[in-house]
């Protein structure tokens, strides 16, 4: 099978992680595939560049390592000019690692001896100066961030931060240098590199900086960075923003949502939608832990209403009844218990028709398109800052393809359950 060369090869630590890196790289001109951890043959379709979504932020430094350099041969096959590894813009990771540990594996693997670091994400309030990350107008270590059950970020100097994950030396690029431009950005790394820095984190505090680090970046074998940078790579080809690289295929079928998110920006959504006289379905986790059919009792309902336009199944609670929730059935058990019973309904509404499909909920997103045996997404035109429409192959679709959204917690406005379909239109 003759394979699609690609420009830019993406591994990325999770999987909403991947689904905005994608959605940048579309927004600044290429045509962008996400993969579904690293898949098994050459890709299909046409496309500028292949994010890989792992799920390796927070596992052993080693498993992220094998991950990591097993989506990295994937990527190369593929005919990977630049490696991106993309991480959180919280710089999310532990003494361990990964981020340290798997970007010095593929520095290793690639034959490489530096890269740069940057978390920076000015539209998303992400900004680096003097090496240090700020979230909104806050340090990181100030942010929320250092309570963080997994990766509690006590420290805003990432250029420590990383040295501590790091066998090489890690240096900076300070926004002295950013804001000259590509040509002392270059000498800066010229600089850095005959003092033995094999990495360096990069100061930016808005667009202006990643687009004028962009063009100095070109020729880097690999980048490692969240996913603001991006803005900057797909000019290093010529490319340009433009509305064909967010083409996707024209919208069919029926409309639907599924919420599996508790998050504030959701619960407004979902009141919202209610608000505006839609139907809506909410899944109650008792009666699923009670034995009750829940899935058929919802295809039910929707059979009919789906027809007239968009439905919602929701098991979106506010914080109160979902904390009474788990004190009866446990967090993880409830957890499980609900994705797996909404990514069902999913699945059974494609069955019904439904070729436009709404999912909230980062972790419910990941049941869902498990549900459906997606591996592959390509990514369309921007929703909301961060999510984007995708089209996908489903075996529950019949070979139709279906467009499918995947809003993590706290993304999107409010009339995001219904502003959504009118973007595909
Ligand atoms: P978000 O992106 O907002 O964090 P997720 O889908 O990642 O959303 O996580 C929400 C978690 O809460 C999921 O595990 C989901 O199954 C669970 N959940 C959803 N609704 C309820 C509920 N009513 N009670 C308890 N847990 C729930």
């Amino acid at each position: 099978m003759a394979a699609h060369k690609i420009l830019l090869g993406c591994i990325a630590d999770d999987f909403t992680g991947a689904t905005d890196l994608a959605n940048n790289l579309v927004r600044s001109g290429m045509r962008v595939v996400q993969a579904i951890g690293v898949p098994d043959g050459p890709l299909d379709v046409d496309a500028d560049a292949v994010v890989v979504a792992l799920k390796s932020r927070t596992i052993a430094p080693a498993d992220a390592i094998a991950q990591s350099l097993a989506a990295l041969k994937w990527l190369q096959a593929q005919g990977a000019q630049q490696i991106y590894f993309k991480y959180c813009s919280t710089f999310d990771s532990t003494a361990q690692g990964n981020i340290g540990p798997v970007a010095e594996a593929l520095m290793d693997a690639l034959g490489t001896d530096f890269t740069i670091a940057t978390p920076a994400f000015p539209d998303n309030g992400r900004t680096v100066f003097k090496g240090h990350l700020f979230v909104g107008d806050v340090l990181l270590s100030e942010s929320g961030m250092q309570n963080h059950p997994l990766t509690p970020m006590t420290d805003a100097n990432l250029v420590r931060v990383l040295q501590a994950q790091c066998r090489r030396k890690v240096g900076l690029i300070d926004h002295k240098a950013v804001a000259q431009g590509a040509d002392a950005i270059r000498a800066r790394i010229a600089a850095l590199r005959a003092d033995d820095v094999g990495l360096a984190v990069v100061d930016a505090v808005s667009n202006d900086d990643l687009l004028r680090l962009g063009p100095a970046l070109g020729g880097l074998p690999l980048v490692t960075a969240g996913s603001g940078v991006a803005i900057g790579l797909p000019q290093n080809w010529g490319l340009q923003a433009s509305s064909t690289a967010s083409a996707l295929p024209a919208p069919r079928g029926l409309q639907a949502v599924v919420s599996g998110s508790c998050s504030l920006a959701t619960n407004r959504q979902v009141a919202a939608f209610i608000a505006g006289g839609r139907p809506a379905l909410a899944i109650d986790p008792l009666r699923i832990a009670a034995g009750v059919d829940v899935v058929t009792e919802a295809l039910a309902w929707a059979a009919p209403l789906i027809k007239r336009g968009p439905v919602l199944v929701y098991s979106t609670a506010d914080s109160s009844t979902v904390k009474t929730i788990q004190g009866q059935l446990g967090v993880e058990e409830a957890g499980a218990m609900v994705e797996r019973t909404i990514a069902a309904i999913a699945r059974g509404l494609v069955g019904l028709g439904v070729r436009q499909l709404v999912v909230a909920g980062g972790e419910t997103s990941g049941a869902c398109v498990q549900a459906l045996n997606i591996t592959q997404m390509k990514i369309g035109p921007q929703i909301d800052p961060g999510v984007p429409w995708c089209h996908a192959q489903s075996d529950a679709a019949q070979d139709e393809g279906l467009h499918i959204t995947l809003k993590s917690g706290n993304f999107g406005t409010d009339s995001f359950f219904t502003h959504a379909f009118t973007i595909l239109q």
